[in-house]
């Protein structure tokens, strides 16, 4: 793992001009030109990189006031818009289409001086958890080529995990980001719900969707979702509330009191996922933090029968935007298997003679779960767990849409409670031939990404 001081010089050299923004997308353009072959992680490069990155080096050299991501290189998942690259959301459906506009993410970081150099490969429409899903083929995980990277932000973990860039943006509906983080060995957060704009951001769940950053130490997420987050007349779900400098909350500021949760124990598939949360409750133990085991309660059981209902309609209701006449292609003609499921299992589900009976049922139990986790941060300051209940399976190995569904059983359920949660790299697992890595994921309380950085600190070489 990269760490933080080393990326916050590297900042500093670009500020400084002591590597200059066309030898920084460069140095990525050579190893995405090395390595993406083998990978499949972009979808489309950004032609107008090397001419931007000079044009930064230019407002340098004139001592121009320079913004707080000058230089640096980004990757964006294909579901996410940016004037003049395509937005896939790797699928057949959107093939013809380029974005005429920026996303109010997209925007903010180029405001601050970013180069966008890529747009990525991922789960078709965001709807996976492995990466398999995409149209365009898929991507592989550069820590370990014989297993899924994850998903469906596949494309932006495995550019992290390759070093394809700076920092990528994903998206995360029920665990995008996180899942594929921790696969790929990497950081990721998903912010809370409301505290970046969605504008630009093809839906998948528009209730649950959310952009946060993917990259290879803290500090980089830090810095990213200070500029991202915050109020935009674009999206009316946005929170006003002002976004702190995360930047400056990536020490432990206390002693934390740590929920683990009873009713995750009895879920984790895999006994080397059981043995790393177990010794780094304890390892979080003896650094004088407590580990107090706290419940859910029994609606917590129903997070993914919840989530599933919520997203199928959300996704159904979002497509039917795609029926040819604006973007070329009727999505149902275009589409692969699991899209094609979300949609008509939103059709059936949003039918009037059930009179929203599933999705209002499902919009209550998220509405419980959503209680549970406000009770529990009355207790604790935080909540730690694994990210996935299994490992990461090797390509080819069949499973049903229920398995499948059942690797986000740790990342649904802040989703549903539109609380914000991270991943850092904790372990290596060996498997086979495979080092297989393991990350820890910490949820902190709507809002409360400051306690979020500083616990996910914690896990940060120094
Ligand atoms: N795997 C989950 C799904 O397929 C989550 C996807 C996501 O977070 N975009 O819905």
């Amino acid at each position: 793992m990269v760490n933080s001081s080393n990326f916050r010089e590297k900042c500093l050299d670009l500020q400084r001009g002591k590597l200059s923004c066309e030898e920084n997308v460069r140095y990525f353009l050579s190893n995405l030109e090395k390595s993406n072959e083998k990978y499949n992680i972009v979808l489309e490069l950004n032609k107008a990189a090397v001419d931007r990155a000079k044009t930064l080096d230019k407002k340098r050299a004139a001592k121009e006031k320079l913004g707080h991501l000058f230089g640096l290189v980004i990757c964006i998942k294909s579901n996410i818009t940016a004037i003049g690259l395509g937005a896939t959301c790797a699928s057949k459906t959107l093939e013809n289409f380029t974005s005429s506009y920026n996303a109010d993410c997209v925007q903010k970081l180029l405001d601050e001086d970013a180069i966008i150099i890529a747009s990525l490969n991922c789960d078709e429409f965001a709807s996976g958890s492995g990466g398999e899903n995409s149209a365009y083929g898929k991507t592989l995980n550069p820590k370990c080529p014989d297993r899924i990277p994850g998903g469906s932000s596949s494309g932006p973990a495995a550019a992290i995990a390759a070093d394809f860039c700076d920092i990528a943006l994903g998206t995360d509906t029920g665990g995008s980001i996180r899942n594929p983080a921790s696969h790929c060995g990497i950081v990721g957060i998903k912010p809370s719900y409301g505290r970046v704009s969605r504008h630009g951001l093809i839906d998948l769940a528009m209730s649950l969707d959310q952009v946060g950053p993917l990259t290879d130490n803290l500090y980089a997420s830090a810095l990213l979702l200070s500029v991202i987050a915050g109020p935009s007349p674009n999206d009316a779900t946005t929170l006003p509330d002002k976004v702190p400098d995360y930047t400056e909350h990536l020490s432990a500021k206390k002693n934390f009191v740590i929920g683990r949760v009873k009713e995750f124990d009895e879920l984790i598939h895999d006994k080397e996922i059981k043995s790393m949360f177990e010794s780094t409750c304890k390892e979080l133990k003896e650094k004088g933090h407590t580990i107090q085991e706290v419940s859910l309660g029994e609606s917590i059981k129903l997070a993914i029968q919840a989530y599933y209902p919520l997203v199928y309609t959300e996704f159904f209701s979002g497509t039917r935007k795609f029926d040819s006449i604006k973007y070329g292609k009727v999505i149902e003609d275009t589409t692969g298997n699991e899209a094609l499921r979300r949609i008509l299992g939103g059709k059936e589900i949003s039918r009037s003679e059930y009179d929203g009976a599933y999705y209002k049922k499902a919009l209550a139990t998220k509405e419980l779960i959503s209680q549970a986790f406000d009770k529990v941060f009355t207790q604790v300051d935080c909540i730690i767990s694994p990210v996935t209940p299994k490992l990461p399976h090797i390509f080819g190995t069949k499973l049903t849409p229920e398995e499948e569904y059942a690797y986000d059983a740790f990342t649904i359920p802040a989703n549903l409670a539109g609380i914000c949660a991270g991943v850092v790299p904790k372990e290596k697992v060996k498997l086979e031939n495979d080092e297989v890595p393991l990350g820890i994921q910490v949820m902190a309380n709507k809002l409360k990404e400051d306690i979020l950085f500083e616990v996910l600190s914690l896990f940060e070489e120094k």
